[in-house]
């Protein structure tokens, strides 16, 4: 009994301690006309078949500008295309709804890209580049990322237009080139050549996290909105060591060296760490899952639940890289050589090295370097792009999550954490605030067709992320 009465009270004092909601309950104001959003989606669905037929891959975001730029002109709306004289066909497409009246608001953006990866037509059930609709689902490359997440804010965009919504912000329509290959003609080229079209927002609604259902917490339908994403540290590697014969191996050539160095790399700073950020998305999942999953989500960052914890997160690649700086062995070659009994003068190896928010790229390099030091191993940053974050206290985050879930019931919010790079690492370095969510619910089959085979989005999905998106906007706005 004793013990009982103890465990209960340390539960509740444990449970009181550390209670926080990352996402606060704001009173949503009521929308004031109705939206015939089922002819609205089958508008939708026209466009993104439209848009999955035009083949994108890496290549000729012109031809999707173009068709943008019409459609939008229909509706009155003008639009620009902006392109290096270099790489004409690497387009990227600006529209822009001005409020009627003076304002002191700063915009808003949404922001896509429209540019895809290849798509192997032998592995698809569907062709990848029709935009069939097979039971009731849109498929075709790009369906998800991201191209049925651009028409999800064309239709919002839009329906501000006709629904003569009275903005008091800017909202622009941002569609942006080659995401997919590192933004080169696509962000980083808008950035630095216009970045005069940016000064006037603090706002971008762009992809990076999506809904799920049924993934990780069996029955629950979580909006990962995601705020942060980790950094890159890419490094290059040189490993020097006598040449010499394979039947006689000296203690120390340049491949046994590398791999003796990689061994020392992965053995480093292989903790779990859960920042303040982190233990909010533990604990919306939390809120969500059944006890007792969910006393521990919730109390992820208590010294004594997060050893118990530690075992299931280093299990679990996703959550693992949310909550720890990873390091990939992406490479390891030595010379070309002619035989197998030769000790190669030269090896070269590749690292992928994530990192999260509160650690320096350049800082962890010089880490590195440290530990390749007794190895002779030369380390050299062959690209390198900080962690990057944008608050969670912060209105349009709120807005979204509250707007989101209060579409499905019993629903919750999460604020996500990336551990790959999308746009928004670039809009977040001009200091606007970014938040990514593809508001489409997927299973988790539904998430291996990202950049894989058969991938698809439900026409419900596709009206519900237009509605979601546009409720969003309206809400932004002061009316
Ligand atoms: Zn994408």
């Amino acid at each position: 009994m004793k013990k009982l009465f103890l465990s209960c009270s340390v539960f509740f004092v444990l449970n009181s301690c550390f209670y926080s909601s990352p996402i606060r309950t704001i009173p949503l104001k009521r929308i004031w006309y109705t939206v015939d959003w089922n002819k609205r989606n089958e508008e939708a669905a026209k466009i993104l078949q439209d848009l999955i037929r035009i083949k994108s891959v890496r290549s000729n975001e012109l031809e999707v500008a173009l068709y943008l730029q019409k459609l939008l002109r229909k509706e009155g709306i003008p639009s620009k295309i902006y392109a290096s004289k270099k790489h004409p066909t690497r387009a990227n497409l600006v529209a822009v709804l001005e409020p009627r009246r003076p304002y002191i608001n700063k915009g808003i953006i949404l922001g896509n890209h429209v540019d895809v990866v290849e798509a192997d037509a032998s592995e698809w059930s569907v062709p990848p580049f029709e935009g069939r609709i097979v039971n009731s689902r849109i498929y075709g490359r790009g369906a998800l990322d991201m191209k049925g997440l651009a028409v999800m804010q064309l239709m919002a965009f839009l329906e501000l237009k006709r629904s003569e919504v009275p903005i008091d912000r800017q909202v622009m329509f941002l569609s942006l080139a080659d995401e997919e290959s590192g933004s080169m003609h696509g962000a980083r080229y808008m950035i630095r050549e216009h970045a005069d079209l940016f000064k006037d927002y603090e706002w971008m609604l762009n992809e990076g996290g999506v809904a799920t259902k049924d993934v990780g917490i069996p029955g629950a339908t979580i909006f990962n909105i995601q705020y942060a994403e980790k950094g890159n540290l890419w490094l290059k590697l040189k490993a020097k060591g006598a040449s010499g014969h394979g039947s006689v191996p000296v203690a120390e050539y340049s491949a046994l060296n590398l791999i003796r160095f990689y061994e020392k790399v992965l053995e480093f700073d292989t903790s779990i760490r859960i920042t303040d950020e982190t233990r909010t998305y533990f604990y919306q999942l939390g809120s969500v899952a059944s006890f007792p999953t969910s006393f521990f989500l919730k109390n992820a960052s208590n010294p004594l639940i997060r050893p118990l914890l530690s075992g299931t997160l280093r299990k679990n690649k996703h959550l693992s890289a949310m909550t720890s700086n990873t390091k990939a062995i992406t490479g390891i070659r030595t010379e070309e050589g002619e035989g197998y009994n030769v000790l190669a003068g030269e090896t070269f190896g590749k690292l992928d090295i994530r990192i999260l928010p509160g650690f320096d790229t350049l800082e962890y390099a010089e880490k590195i370097r440290e530990i390749a030091k007794p190895f002779g191993i030369e380390v050299e940053i062959f690209d390198e792009i900080g962690p990057d974050l944008s608050p969670l206290e912060d209105e349009l985050f709120q807005i979204l999550a509250n707007v989101s879930v209060s579409k499905i019931p019993k629903s919750v919010a999460a604020p996500f954490l990336s551990a790959g790079k999308t746009d928004n690492a670039r809009f977040r370095r001009i200091g606007i605030r970014c938040y990514g969510l593809n508001p489409a619910i997927l299973e988790a089959k539904d998430t291996e067709t990202l950049h894989g085979k058969d991938e698809n989005i439900s026409l419900e999905n596709l009206k519900l992320g237009s509605m979601i998106l546009f409720e969003t906007l309206y809400q932004t706005m002061d009316l």
